[in-house]
């Protein structure tokens, strides 16, 4: 029964639900059960909220029993990265710095995920600050990838994929600023969605980039990230970037699935050299899929693609060291006090504490971000970078003219090692080659798993990028191409994933 809840989608959950079959009780026990079988191992959660999600599940199913009208996804539980804040629970980003703070408020998406009636299991796991590619960044330890405990999980938001693809959560929150849902959902088997910027309220969500950052769907299906997109998304007035207009229609879109006509563009710059063989072979399967689906294929030239790292890694510290000058040890979070001064000056706490409260990854970034943004050199650096962004724009408006949405592999190659690139910053960048020119310019990406290479037999991504406010597109595409990949595999990808044992002691297991 619990194995049959926990590795149903949300959109199953979601119909026994309705039809009274199971309880929202018995879903979010299940999947707090599952969370204290194996998080022992794949450490996605920060923060469970065991007290807190029953609470809400039991106010779902009197609600339910007294006939009362619920959303959808009323009573199915869900995770959420630990840079959202969550009034009354723990919100740390990943940082010691802001160890022990409580949240005296909800970001806009929590609160439309209270408002939809689904139970808030925990706060999952992230580099710090949402700075990386693997969660090794984070002051709290890495996650491990289900598919193999050895490997990292993808990052930023690798504790939401983790847990998504571990079956403790049927979907999770992510945020993506330059890949953190799509990279992680590549590397682990599992569905991510970067909305349009301005398409998920920002409200509360703790700052990177401003003029990046995204949260968006971690789900196992793409069905289901509709569903979830649907119930974060919409205009704020908290967020002065938010859209002023409606969701796109993205759940009618992933239950039409249908891309007979539409023309998919290759992108010419991603993919090729420095992917991974099985990366590629994935990749032109799943194209091949949709061709046989009835969409067309041409290819596209975005040659300003190749500056999208160096852009963004201007771009993204000169916002993060402003965004971050916050942490002053004044008003919130960690305080320390200066080794050996007597009576020391608030700025010697500050420089005290934001040393003992942040990272090298972080640091690294606020040393870039300020030297980039000094007079003298802003327009060599940033105001370059900024250029450079609207050429990438101008790249995908061309492309956008000859397909109705782009592909490409989400990453260079699958799940590397624990440990392999951690100390070489580059390395770990180069991971987001193909997912930084989407949130340069703005535009929607999607993450769906298009099979397990050969050399290596872990799960390998594709993306597929919508023009901005389009969003039901990657939907349309994603699901036909779901359909097409899960009849080749005989069942979702997952199903292959390796069994987790239990990490519970066998008292705890009979109590
Ligand atoms: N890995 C990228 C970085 O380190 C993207 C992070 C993100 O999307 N939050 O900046």
């Amino acid at each position: 029964m619990t194995s049959d809840i926990i590795r149903a989608s949300a959109a199953e959950l979601a119909d026994r639900l309705s039809r009274k079959e199971i309880s929202a009780v018995e879903a979010t026990q299940a999947h707090l059960d599952r969370i204290a079988d194996v998080d022992g191992s794949v450490k996605a959660f920060l923060h469970v909220d065991s007290a807190g999600a029953l609470a809400t599940a039991r106010d779902i199913d009197r609600r339910r029993a007294a006939g009362e009208d619920l959303h959808v996804l009323a009573g199915v539980p869900i995770a959420v990265k630990d840079i959202v804040t969550t009034k009354g629970l723990p919100t740390t980003a990943g940082s010691r710095i802001l160890e022990g703070w409580i949240p005296p408020y909800d970001a806009t998406i929590v609160t439309k995920l209270k408002a939809a009636g689904m139970p808030i299991l925990g706060k999952t796991n992230m580099d710090e600050f949402a700075m990386g590619s693997s969660t090794e960044h984070s002051a709290f330890g890495p996650s491990h990838n289900p598919w193999d405990l050895a490997r990292i999980p993808g990052g930023s938001g690798g504790g939401s994929a983790a847990a998504v693809a571990s079956y403790q959560a049927p979907l999770a929150i992510g945020t993506d600023t330059g890949g953190s849902i799509r990279q992680p959902a590549a590397v682990t088997g599992t569905v991510g969605t970067k909305p349009t910027y301005g398409g998920v309220s920002r409200y509360g969500l703790i700052a990177l980039a401003s003029s990046l950052d995204q949260a968006g769907p971690v789900t196992r299906t793409v069905l289901d990230a509709a569903l979830l997109h649907s119930v974060i998304g919409g205009y704020d007035r908290m967020d002065s970037t938010s859209i002023d207009a409606p969701v796109p229609p993205v759940i009618e879109a992933a239950r039409r699935a249908n891309v007979k006509g539409m023309r998919i563009g290759v992108i010419k710059e991603l993919g090729g050299k420095g992917y991974q063989q099985g990366v590629r072979a994935r990749f032109e399967e799943s194209v091949q899929l949709l061709v046989d689906a009835g969409a067309e294929v041409v290819e596209v030239s975005c040659p300003s693609f190749e500056y999208a790292l160096a852009a963004y890694y201007l771009i993204l510290p000169a916002e993060a060291s402003s965004n971050l000058a916050k942490f002053d040890a004044m008003r919130y979070g960690l305080r320390v006090l200066p080794e050996g001064v007597d009576d020391p000056s608030a700025e010697q706490v500050m420089a005290a504490s934001r040393d003992a409260g942040f990272g090298d990854e972080v640091k690294r970034r606020i040393i870039l971000g300020t030297y980039a943004l000094s007079s003298g050199y802003y327009d060599a650096y940033y105001g370059s970078a900024q250029k450079v962004r609207t050429l990438i724009s101008r790249d995908f408006a061309s492309a956008f003219e000859k397909a109705d949405v782009l592909m490409s592999p989400t990453t260079p190659t699958t799940a590397f090692k624990i440990g392999e690139k951690v100390h070489d910053p580059l390395a770990m960048y180069l991971n987001d080659i193909a997912t930084i020119p989407a949130n340069l310019a703005g535009v929607p990406g999607m993450s769906l798993p298009s099979g397990l290479a050969d050399e290596d037999g872990l799960p390998t991504g594709v993306q597929i990028l919508a023009p901005a406010t389009k969003d039901e597109r990657l939907y349309g595409v994603g699901a036909a191409l779901e359909a097409a990949l899960v009849a080749r595999w005989g069942g979702p990808l997952l199903a292959k994933a390796p069994e987790l044992a239990t990490t519970r002691s066998s008292r705890e297991v009979r109590a």
